[in-house]
């Protein structure tokens, strides 16, 4: 009898049972595709603005040059290559006075959810999802995280930005146009509060940055993905989810906020690379996939950025909600040689055809 493995989490008290006995392949969950008709009027598409906000930030195209702009007087410009505009629906919203935005936390366990929702039109194209984005407007979808992140973050009322996207029905996006989604929250949330905690334990502990650890040790282990001048994929060694991977900068700082042209462009080209492979190998799986930083100066040195990726491949049921522990039925090992597989037969590509 061989026992399942229980594996913890780099930094997060979360511990995940990897079920070998019914270990899978990750092919085995590729699912047929069910078209999903939508007749209904996108209101992200070009032509629609007027049925959204107006834009906080617009990448326009001006010349063959890409200029910033934002919508004024209630007009809506058209000729965006990148749309940024509030939430219709915020799930936190901007302080109305003064004394709400000094006094967001009236108890203890009570609040204002103050803050900003806004979401980013990352293409005006409908489909132009990151797998299958061109590296150019990628590139423009990265940037425009980046300044509305440094506008967001300079508020007084802001101690975290999360930015995040969904892709597909079942990761829970309404809308199917090409979009990410950005909230700023007066509070720090639970999960990036664990982890930067963790990690300030342990660089008092041993004068270094924890993250860069984990990247020296999985750039050696059967978990990588992806390895380039400027970033590192893999799946982490407690994956709850399969095909779960984590993009990590080589550069060490506690948000993207720090990045060169070539590192942004560098990670438009990481992040579509994994994608597209998640994609090919099980069937465009729905995902979600989030950024993990830090907007606290303090947590310079032990704080280390990075973007987890979720595909929705198994429905938790009633053990992972009631308690927290997850069961994961493929190996991230599994996970990252497959993953690895797909993207060197993609990178011989080209060369295979010149060969023929
Ligand atoms: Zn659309
Ligand atoms: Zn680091
Ligand atoms: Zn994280």
């Amino acid at each position: 009898m061989v026992y399942n493995e229980l594996r913890k989490d780099y930094l997060l008290n979360r511990w995940v049972v990897i079920a070998i006995e019914r270990s899978r392949r990750p092919t085995d969950f590729a699912k047929q595709k069910t078209e999903q008709a939508n007749s209904s009027v996108c209101p992200l598409c070009v032509g629609n603005e007027h049925l959204t906000p107006p834009a906080v930030l617009l990448y326009l195209k001006q010349n063959g040059a890409t200029e910033k702009s934002r919508d004024h007087d209630g007009a809506r410009t058209k000729n965006w290559l990148v749309r940024v505009i509030p939430n219709l629906y915020p799930a936190f919203a901007p302080p109305k006075n003064s004394a709400d935005q000094e006094q967001v936390m009236k108890s203890e366990s009570y609040g204002y959810a103050i803050g900003h929702h806004e979401v980013l039109v990352e293409s005006p194209n409908h489909d132009e999802d990151p797998a299958d984005a061109e590296l150019p407007q990628l590139t423009l979808l990265i940037n425009a995280y980046i300044d509305r992140l440094r506008e967001l973050s300079a508020k007084p009322y802001v101690q975290y930005v999360s930015i995040f996207r969904n892709y597909g029905r079942d990761a829970g996006a309404s809308l199917s146009h090409a979009h990410s989604q950005m909230i700023a929250t007066p509070s720090v949330p639970r999960i990036p509060a664990e982890e930067l905690a963790a990690s300030k334990k342990f660089y008092d502990q041993h004068q270094k940055c924890v993250f860069c650890d984990i990247i020296k040790k999985e750039t050696k282990s059967p978990r990588l993905v992806l390895d380039n001048q400027h970033f590192v994929v893999f799946a982490p060694y407690a994956s709850v989810h399969p095909l779960e991977f984590w993009i990590l900068p080589k550069k060490h700082a506690m948000n993207p906020l720090s990045l060169s042209k070539a590192e942004i462009e560098a990670l438009a080209e990481t992040l579509k690379t994994s994608l597209r492979a998640l994609k090919d190998l099980v069937n465009d799986p729905p995902y979600n996939y989030g950024f993990h930083i830090s907007i606290n100066r303090d947590a310079e040195n032990y704080y280390h950025w990075h973007l987890e990726v979720y595909p929705r491949l198994s429905i938790w049921a009633g053990f992972e909600k009631n308690t927290g522990m997850y069961i994961n039925t493929v190996k991230p090992e599994t996970s990252a040689a497959e993953l690895r597989k797909i993207i060197q037969a993609k990178l011989a590509e080209p060369l295979s055809r010149i060969l023929v």
